[in-house]
């Protein structure tokens, strides 16, 4: 039985390669400095994982910025538009972060890829771009040189490659329509030229990663499956082909797999979907090596040696033990890195320490796994086995997890505590008479600039070189101007501007209980961005109200209304590691009611509008179909726990960004949110289309403009795209905000953007 790994986290557990990435772009530090540290990041990865007893370790995992796109300059596909660069000269390492962050310089201006998410994970790569005459060429040897770079350190490496099927599915047709998969002829020389190029070098094992494999598929997507792999197995008959799937459950294309694909090994996610084993052990034979996903890629939790044991005795019996490999269930990079670097985080107990274990810890249990597996009884290794059973023991009798009132809250929901008072139609009157706004009223989503200053005060605050008084009177400077300054411009719904949050998941992370904090438990999220999720451990409860005073003291600078802004319970489960000893849906609704009690003391301090941001509500959504009715279910129960304590005049808004919502637009109505704002300027108004479709009752304020980038909109496009907006949008429906929260933004642009804005509703008012 060997162990292999399917990729290590490549940011370096100090954030190594963000910040030189960091400095190499904005000109700080040399190429070849850049280089090193991905080198020594790479070598050190490999040693870690040799020293950990890894039997199969990945090659070709470390990237730069994006392993899909080191994918698409692998295989030359690189879109026209850089073109220009490329005769140019372009170092490849330019050309490459030109393709990821776009290039503007020496008279270029040239957009960036696109960018959306991995599947339903919070990291997102660069979508490949394929054009209908597309051709293929081998680009780049990335995956060579590192597989040459491994052996010469003394390590026989498994390259790991996107396989051809899933690279196409994950690329966009642009131009002329056509189905991406209808290039795949064109593309697989290319990947048999790398192959053949790796072979020779000595590799036994290609890890192929299919995770579309385990979604649903076309009768088209599983033929070219079979054409793929076939002709892959046929140019090289005495390589080990790997195929990895993970997030799904192969259940429902085994007979492909195990009729249909000539391949040596196939990777299954036993954290994500244990109930598929029974059934791969049934269908799969056993010439098909069979890799057992049983330590979870995706989450912070020591491993439950005893569960994971049962799965390798149940194949064991079932199949030859050589047969069987075992691993992580998905790539490391969707964890940190390493646990002992929180030695000393005192905001993480001994006592929860135990029950966690991050990338470097995940390899010593998969070799401690092998050794259990392989030994008898009493043998030292049982020690281990003990140690761990003794673990999550305290983990599930500890107080620190368990509270029974919340428990008791959660049993005591009933269908009168999701439902507001009386219809939108009636309470819209209410709210109408109660803020008297004009038509168009103007608003923004919640945060305004974050700058240097503002964060340098947490931080010095957090050092304790600040007193909490002295930080505070800070902050409430930075609300004056704000609110005075609004006032100034003339929007109509005012906001404090969000300057004491770290973070939107964080802020209340911290004054909730159940949740706990690490130090340098970083995850990629694109690029050089890392996000820091907070991990909910325990039963979430609201200890004492967390925004009603800088909420109530913004209010009181202002005669117009200010919203409170709060952070809803699917964003906030969605951006943490949660807890795997209970359903998601248990915890979202006690955050929800945590949640619905800041909103009740909101409306009893007098606040009359409300925002309960969900920006992740979208990127819950299980990645196949049957599961979405479930999802949606408790999560627009949740939202709704959390909303609709108040009374009819209280005016609840919503907002979401970063993904497509035309198809979710009946789960939207569902929240029965007063007022949705949206993300919307960079689909050009489209999206209304599928709100005027549905008839949408509601309020909404689709994004005039997008803040994703410093530009100033002019108020001829801003005007333009609300003229497009009232086609499909009633006037006494409609809203006029940004696209989202401004906090990434400078303030010189902010100012003109938003005066910008609000010129273009006094000017569209004229009109009615
Ligand atoms: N209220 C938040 C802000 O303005 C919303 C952020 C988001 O949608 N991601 O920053
Ligand atoms: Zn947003």
């Amino acid at each position: 039985m060997l162990t292999h790994n399917l990729g290590y986290p490549r940011i370096g557990s100090k954030r190594e390669l963000k910040i030189v990435s960091e400095q190499y772009w904005s000109g700080k530090t040399s190429r070849k400095n850049l280089l090193q540290v991905g080198k020594n990041i790479r070598k050190e990865n490999w040693l870690l994982q040799k020293e950990s007893g890894i039997d199969l370790i990945p090659s070709n995992d470390f990237s730069f910025y994006d392993q899909v796109l080191d994918m698409s300059l692998m295989v030359g596909a690189i879109p026209k538009r850089y073109q220009g660069l490329l005769t140019n000269k372009l170092s490849y390492l330019d050309l490459y972060f030109a393709m990821a962050r776009g290039y503007q310089k020496d008279s270029y201006d040239i957009t960036a890829m696109e960018m959306t998410k991995w599947f339903d994970t919070n990291y997102h790569y660069i979508v490949p771009e394929f054009y209908k005459n597309q051709e293929f060429t081998l680009f780049s040897t990335k995956v060579i040189d590192e597989f040459y770079e491994a052996k010469e350190i003394g390590i026989q490496t498994k390259p790991v490659l996107i396989g051809p099927v899933s690279y196409l599915l994950l690329g966009k047709a642009k131009g002329e329509s056509f189905q991406t998969i209808d290039l795949v002829n064109k593309l697989i020389p290319v990947y048999i030229d790398l192959i053949k190029k790796l072979v020779s070098l000595g590799a036994e094992w290609i890890q192929f990663d299919e995770p579309f494999l385990a979604l649903d598929l076309t009768k088209k997507e599983k033929e070219v499956y079979k054409q793929v792999y076939l002709k892959l197995k046929s140019s090289f008959p005495d390589l080990k082909i790997m195929i990895v799937t993970y997030f799904e459950s192969i259940q429902d294309n085994l007979e492909l797999i195990a009729d249909g694909l000539l391949i040596d090994a196939i990777h299954i996610d036993l954290v994500r979907c244990p109930e598929q084993l029974d059934v791969v052990l049934e269908n799969i034979p056993e010439r098909i090596h069979l890799s057992l996903g049983i330590v979870d890629g995706r989450n912070i939790w020591k491993n439950n040696y005893q569960k994971s044991l049962e799965y390798i005795q149940e194949a064991k019996a079932r199949r030859k033990e050589n047969t069987i490999l075992i691993a992580p269930s998905c790539s490391l990079l969707h964890s940190p890195c390493d646990l002992d670097l929180e030695e000393d985080n005192q905001n993480l107990s001994t006592e929860i320490k135990d029950w966690l274990s991050f990338a470097k810890q995940k390899l010593r249990e998969l070799s401690t796994l092998k050794a259990l597996t392989l030994s008898e009884k009493g043998d030292k290794v049982f020690e281990n086995l003990e140690r761990n059973i003794r673990s999550h023991e305290n983990r599930s009798n500890s107080e620190r997890i368990h509270n029974s009132e919340v428990d008791e809250k959660v049993k005591a929901i009933s269908k009168q505590d999701i439902v507001r008072e009386n219809s939108f139609n009636l309470r819209k009157e209410v709210q109408h008479k109660n803020l008297n706004l004009p038509v168009f009223p103007t608003t923004t989503i919640g945060s305004f600039p974050q700058t240097k200053k503002v964060r340098s005060w947490r931080y010095q605050y957090k050092k304790g070189n600040i007193s909490l008084t002295q930080y505070e009177e800070y902050i409430k400077e930075e609300i004056i101007k704000v609110i005075h300054w609004q006032e100034e411009i003339g929007l109509d719904v005012l906001v404090h501007g969000e300057f004491e949050r770290n973070d939107m998941v964080e802020y209340f992370g911290e004054k909730l209980n159940g949740f706990a904090f690490t130090k340098f438990g970083w995850v990629q999220s694109y690029g050089s961005r890392c996000v820091k999720p907070p991990i909910i451990y325990g039963s979430v409860k609201r200890p004492n109200p967390m925004t009603v005073d800088w909420t109530l003291f913004a209010q009181s600078l202002t005669s117009k209304p200010v919203k409170g802004m709060l952070t809803g319970p699917v964003t906030i489960l969605q951006w943490s590691f949660v807890r795997d000893d209970q359903p998601k849906s248990v915890t979202c609704n006690e955050i929800a009611l945590a949640i619905r009690d800041e909103v009740q003391d909101l409306e009893d301090n007098g606040i009359k509008i409300i925002q309960i941001d969900e920006p992740a509500l979208r990127e819950g959504l299980p990645l196949k179909q049957v599961d979405h009715k479930s999802y949606f279910e408790w999560a627009i129960q949740s939202f709704k726990i959390a909303s609709s304590a108040v009374s009819n005049g209280t005016q609840i808004h919503t907002h979401m960004c970063y993904s497509e919502f035309n198809d979710i637009i009946d789960e939207i109505a569902n929240l029965d949110a007063d007022v949705i704002t949206i993300e919307c300027s960079r689909s050009q108004m489209e999206l209304l289309n599928a709100f005027a479709d549905y008839k949408y009752p509601n309020e909404i304020g689709p994004g005039v403009y997008d803040i994703h980038a410093p530009r100033v909109p002019q108020d001829e496009e801003i005007i333009e795209l609300i003229r497009k907006a009232q086609k499909y949008i009633p006037i006494d429906q409609l809203w006029i905000n940004p696209d989202c929260g401004l906090k990434t933004r400078g303030w010189e642009e902010t100012e003109k953007a938003l005066k910008t804005m609000v010129g273009a509703a006094k000017q569209l008012r004229k009109e009615t």
